[in-house]
């Protein structure tokens, strides 16, 4: 298929839809990204990302970015801590040491949101990002698109990939299928200036991670380049908690006395975290899309990324998906293989539908036993030498073979919509 004769419009300028950019402008593609922020700089970026050997770091080393990935990761921001809620630590990274690197499959070198989007944005052609673009309507006008942005303005393009995150704009004109209600909720602060402000888990962080679980609650912590802290603090809730709940998450008086409430039973030393005054918090009620959905495919529109499967994040694989779905969209789209669009979104999509339906079941695993009163203890067998290369093997076998759905049955993992029922 000849690709340069198509004007491509990727919406949204995350992970996913920068990746698809460089991929396709290797290959001579004339791409656009449409991006609702007004500029580079206008929103902070979120914390530590971990990319995986054969999916985040597969899609960067074919867009010819490992050098500068290399020059800007983060090593010993993946050491990880696990805790329980009187902040006793069960597991230490820091003592046990990681030994994995470049080429291991296990190797899960992290790197901060701000510094991945850089580098994505660095390598692309002049202007290819139209900031200040945020689209709010779509119209199909005689076999091309028109896209509509808020600033007044609008473009025409014969293909658009909605790569616009989990409330994507394009989903719907792709399916009617919609994400639904996990019964968690997710609380994500970022704190500036870690070890001043919260100096007890800056201690234990250790310019780590620092996984906390009691209580059928978690709460993550990671430290972030230039001595911020990113952590979200998850626990079952009802689907409009962040409205009913009548807080206001721009005064962290409120945030804290709701903290204190609803983590009692937790040691007072992780208040720290939520008295600082500069702390933004983000409340983000956890949805997923079905694990066995499926649709058409189209000839001039497809998903890619959170847009096309939202999940929770507790299997650490957003980030690794939307890039390797950039990944696996741009050599379809690219394969001479294919005579038409058509053919080879069909052939993306059937992989990134198999893909989600193995991975979204092992998030959704994560998301039920990491809310339940025995996190912790799961948590550690997962550690426990040889249960942890146990796990390991049979995870990599089900990803592999697509046997989720037998291993589901055996250990009685739960369906897609049923995990708090
Ligand atoms: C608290 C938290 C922690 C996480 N931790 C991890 C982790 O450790 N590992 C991991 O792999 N994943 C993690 N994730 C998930 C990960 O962030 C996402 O899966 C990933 O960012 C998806 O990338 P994307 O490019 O598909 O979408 P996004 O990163 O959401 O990017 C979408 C882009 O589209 C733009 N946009 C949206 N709507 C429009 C519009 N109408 N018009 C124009 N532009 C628009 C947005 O501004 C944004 O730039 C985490 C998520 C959260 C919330």
């Amino acid at each position: 298929m000849k690709i340069q004769d198509k004007k491509i419009a990727i919406i949204g300028g995350g992970p996913g839809g920068l990746t698809l950019a460089r991929l396709l402008q290797l290959k001579g593609a004339n791409v656009k990204v449409y991006e609702r922020d007004i500029n580079k700089d206008v929103r902070l970026q979120g914390g530590a990302l971990d990319l995986h050997t054969e999916s985040g770091l597969a899609a960067l080393a074919k867009a010819g970015l490992m050098e500068e990935f290399k020059a800007q990761y983060r090593p010993d921001a993946g050491l990880m801590r696990v805790v329980d809620d009187q902040l006793k630590i069960h597991h230490d990274d820091h003592q046990e040491g990681k030994k994995e690197d470049f080429g291991d499959n296990n190797h899960r070198p992290e790197i901060d949101r701000g510094p991945l989007r850089q580098i994505l944005l660095n390598s692309l052609e002049a202007d290819t990002v139209v900031w200040d673009s945020h689209v709010l309507s779509i119209e199909k006008i005689q076999g091309a698109w028109k896209l509509d942005f808020q600033n007044g303005t609008s473009t025409i393009a014969d293909l658009i990939i909605g790569a616009d995150g989990a409330n994507s704009k394009v989903r719907p004109f792709v399916t009617a299928i919609k994400p639904y209600w996990t019964g968690i909720t997710m609380l994500e602060g970022s704190l500036k200036d870690g070890a001043k402000t919260a100096p007890v888990i800056n201690e234990l962080l250790k310019g780590g991670k620092l996984f906390g679980y009691g209580k059928e609650k978690t709460l993550i912590v990671s430290a972030k380049g230039g001595g911020s802290f990113g952590f979200a603090a998850s626990f079952k809730s009802n689907e409009h908690w962040a409205k009913e709940s009548g807080i206001d998450f721009n005064d962290h008086q409120q945030v804290l006395a709701w903290f204190k409430r609803t983590f009692s039973e937790w040691s007072p030393a992780w208040w720290e975290l939520f008295e600082s005054p500069d702390t933004i918090f983000i409340p983000r009620p956890q949805y997923c899309m079905p694990l066995d959905q499926k649709w058409e495919a189209n000839a001039n529109i497809t998903l890619l990324g959170d847009a096309a499967h939202w999940m929770p994040p507790f299997a650490g694989e957003g980030v690794n998906m939307a890039m390797l779905d950039a990944l696996q969209l741009s050599e379809a789209l690219t394969s001479p293989a294919f005579s038409d669009a058509k053919q080879a979104i069909a052939y993306y999509e059937k992989q990134m539908f198999a893909r989600f339906a193995n991975i979204g079941q092992v998030t959704l695993f994560n998301t039920k036993w990491m809310h339940q009163p025995n996190a912790l203890k799961v948590m550690l067998a997962m550690f426990s030498k040889n249960k942890f290369k146990q796990g390991v093997f049979i995870f990599r076998y089900a990803i592999q073979t697509g046997i989720i759905p037998f291993i589901r049955k055996v250990f009685g993992l739960p369906h897609s919509q049923e995990i708090f029922r």
